[in-house]
């Protein structure tokens, strides 16, 4: 692809305006070296403002989402889109949320521009895990494990029952669920279901990939090896 429509995919600008960026000198190799249009460089030696190129199409980022925040893409309040670059939001191949996240569930949320990826994690065929940890209400009464991994549960106004799911006690209030599909609201709703409240659920991972240190609201991009670690 030639380097204008590939920066302008990127969501730099325009093609009139990278066209522009080049002829200013802003598009360098890694010593600084200004490059042009036709140049065939490869991807990781372009430099932006002496800032390294934002990753190719089949990007894959990792977000400690905070709460708070949507996963929708309208601006209604805030949306976890605001907590990335602007320029994200007009990539193409567009980039979205893998799944989402309630406003008021915080933790590890991907964003991928790879629809075929993207299909592939949160396809209940894959069974990729996705682990929660859920503060609850009421005290646990010892019957909901055995519940949730029947494989009959039915949520409300639903007509097939739910994958197994399995529930660890951590405290008479506190529980890791993993589930491996990503039915509305599914948590709250099956807590609901065995007459308890979720006051809180944070995502802890998804296969076997973690938030690691990433804080509240900050995200960063995966790496070839880190994305293998969701399946
Ligand atoms: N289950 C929920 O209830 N909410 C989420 O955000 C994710 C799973």
């Amino acid at each position: 692809m030639k380097l204008v429509k590939l920066i302008a995919n990127l969501g730099y600008g325009s093609r009139k305006e990278v066209t522009l960026m080049f002829r200013e000198g802003r598009i360098t190799d890694p010593d600084g070296e200004v490059l042009y249009a036709d140049d065939k460089v490869p991807h990781e030696h372009i430099r932006i403002d002496d800032e390294p190129l934002d990753p190719p199409a089949g990007m894959v980022l990792v977000m400690n989402k905070p709460l708070g925040a949507t996963c929708s893409r309208k601006d209604i309040g805030r949306v976890v889109y605001d907590l990335l670059p602007p320029r994200y939001r007009v990539r193409d191949p567009a980039l979205s949320t893998v799944g989402r996240l309630d406003r008021d569930t915080s933790g590890l949320l991907l964003f991928t521009d790879d629809g075929a990826l993207l299909h592939r994690i949160i396809s209940p065929k894959a069974r990729v895990a996705k682990v929660y940890e859920a503060t609850l209400a009421n005290d646990l009464r010892g019957d909901e494990g055995a519940l949730f991994a029947s494989g009959t549960m039915m949520l409300e106004s639903e007509t097939d029952p739910l994958e197994p799911v399995v529930l660890d006690v951590l405290e008479p209030r506190r529980a890791r669920v993993t589930l491996t599909e990503g039915r509305y609201h599914q948590v709250r709703r099956m807590f609901a279901a065995v007459g308890n409240h979720v006051e809180s659920l944070s995502r802890i991972s998804v296969g076997a990939l973690t938030l690691d240190n990433l804080q509240p609201g900050e995200w960063r991009a995966l790496e070839e090896h880190e994305i293998a670690r969701i399946f």
